[in-house]
């Protein structure tokens, strides 16, 4: 049994869950947690931002005891609504956590491979281009599915992309970076390129 149950609720149907099964089946055992996810019938369409804060809320409300976290995880590049969701999931923190990646998801998986820290304006296009040219991806965005010669590309190095992602968020908060920004450090949106998922990776124990 799992000492500790995390839920998580995703925009995308496919590669984040997907991915969530891929942290469960090489680290759950080792490090003693489990991920719950929607049911699979409720992921026939992406959700915008506003049904994942509100799935990540209702779960919250109904289940929230049994739950150590709860995590929405948000991309940029579908941006409307992301403040609003933000600003109401923030109301349930520290249970309900945020891992926002920008441009998108894609990203973070790219930080398994290679660092990147140039501006990317919203466009996955240069990290999908970028994964593409790997063995294992050379149709991921068509086909956005983790499969298992993907999975194995990307299993042995969580850690380094969790690492990765920390890096480019500390810059961020020790004022090291180049952005523009409204207040005195990156918010979440300004945070380009970046990803919340080293927060989620750390939270689960693994390193
Ligand atoms: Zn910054």
């Amino acid at each position: 049994m799992a000492d500790r149950v995390f839920f998580a609720v995703c925009e995308g149907r496919v590669t984040e869950y997907d991915y969530l099964t891929l942290l469960q089946n090489l680290y759950g055992a080792a490090c003693s947690f489990r991920i719950d996810m929607p049911a699979p019938g409720s992921r026939r369409d992406d959700m915008k931002p506003e049904q994942v804060a509100d799935f990540a809320i209702r779960v919250a409300e109904s289940d929230g005891d049994q739950y150590t976290e709860i995590w929405a995880l948000f991309d940029r590049d579908q941006h409307a609504g992301i403040p609003q969701a933000l600003n109401r999931l923030a109301r349930h923190a520290p249970k309900v956590r945020v891992a926002f990646s920008h441009p998108s998801f894609d990203f973070w998986l790219y930080l398994h491979f290679a660092g990147y820290d140039v501006p990317l304006n919203g466009s996955s296009q240069e990290i999908v281009k970028r994964l593409n040219q790997r063995e294992a991806w050379t149709r991921f965005g068509r086909d956005k599915r983790l499969t298992e010669a993907r999975a194995a590309d990307l299993a042995p190095h969580v850690v380094t992309a969790a690492g990765r992602a920390r890096g480019l968020e500390k810059r961020c908060a020790a004022d090291d970076c180049t952005h523009t920004r409204g207040g005195t450090v990156c918010g979440l949106l300004e945070r380009d390129p970046g990803s919340g998922m080293g927060a989620l990776i750390e939270s689960l124990g693994i390193r």
